[in-house]
């Protein structure tokens, strides 16, 4: 008697919507890479490093003095590496680090640190890491590794981007590690009020993305500090104010063949992806366990306008 085989039972994938607005999802830890790739996001909109980073128990330039700008590298690399590989060769964009001072002052090395009144307004980001750049240096070499390692899905973003005096900062110490601002890709946070309305001088400096950082843009715009229980309520990413600052530069961006997206936490509530996706905005990236109802909202709003667009 001939033996039929059987298929084995698959798992049940994932429906996924197809959308034009692409649909990505932010990793915060290298651990969770296999659950955010299992989700059918696009890509990762924002790898963030700190955890990595703050995980070795001391301020990046004490783990260099004691262990060496290789090891610093190699740890950065091993983290990276781990979601690069999981989402090959959908696009990872990892940014460089962002923790404020009062963050570093808890590691060992942190007693260096500068004691700031408002740590949110002061030496983090982009600013830190053009002032005092050893640290830069090695993560930015790390990429460009990994890059010759083959992981050309890796794209770099940059926090806390004021303006073009910043990105060309950004690109000198990008030629100097090695990544050529021309062939890769490349983008910058748009979190800041000031970034938002000199998108046009950024744009003309060679970015090839802005990423929306909510949770910094609300903070700035409104006066509101992000930490601060006593002002928690007034808070709204949804504001008027914040949201003129993004629709504007979504457009302006459309005009100059920018890529948008949005990688702060509002990208995951239905009603910022409804106006992000009205005002035409290249991608999304949503928390994991957000990034399925997402896709679903961003489908239901791209079907309503088109067929609000043939009516
Ligand atoms: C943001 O500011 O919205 C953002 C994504 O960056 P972080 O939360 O790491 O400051
Ligand atoms: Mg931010």
């Amino acid at each position: 008697e001939e033996f039929e085989p059987v298929e084995a039972a698959r798992p049940e994938t994932p429906v996924k919507p197809m959308t034009a607005t692409e649909v990505k999802v932010n990793v915060s830890i290298p651990e969770a890479a296999e659950r955010a790739a299992a989700t059918g996001a696009d890509g990762v909109g924002l790898l963030r490093i700190e955890h990595m980073v703050l995980s070795l128990g001391k301020t990046p330039e004490k783990y260099i003095a004691d262990h060496g700008a290789q090891a610093y590298q190699d740890e950065l690399i091993e983290g990276v590496r781990r979601v690069a590989d999981e989402f090959y060769p959908r696009p990872v964009r990892v940014r460089t680090i962002d923790a404020p001072t009062d963050e570093f002052r808890e590691l060992e090395g942190g007693e260096g640190e500068p004691v700031e009144p408002n740590p949110m307004l002061g030496w983090r980001g982009i600013r830190r890491s053009l002032d005092k750049p050893e640290p830069f240096r090695q993560e930015l070499a790390a990429f460009a590794r990994l890059h010759e390692m083959g992981y050309d899905n890796l794209e770099v973003m940059f926090p806390l981007v004021n303006d073009a005096a910043d990105v060309e900062g950004i690109k000198r110490h990008m030629r100097e590690a090695g990544i050529d601002p021309e062939t890769h890709r490349w983008g910058v946070m748009v979190e800041t009020p000031a970034s938002a309305l000199q998108i046009e001088d950024l744009a003309e400096a060679g970015i090839d993305f802005a990423s929306f950082g909510t949770n910094d843009l609300t903070q700035y715009t409104l006066a509101v500090d992000r930490n601060n229980g006593h002002v928690a309520d007034r808070f709204d990413e949804l504001h008027p104010a914040v949201l003129r600052l993004i629709g504007d530069t979504i457009e302006t961006c459309r005009e100059l063949g920018v890529d948008t997206s949005i990688c702060g936490q509002a990208g995951s509530k239905p009603e910022m992806v409804d106006f992000l996706v009205e005002k035409g905005v290249s991608s999304i990236s949503a928390n994991i366990d957000a990034v399925r109802d997402v896709q679903h909202e961003v489908k239901r709003t791209e079907q309503r306008l088109l067929l609000d667009s043939v009516r």
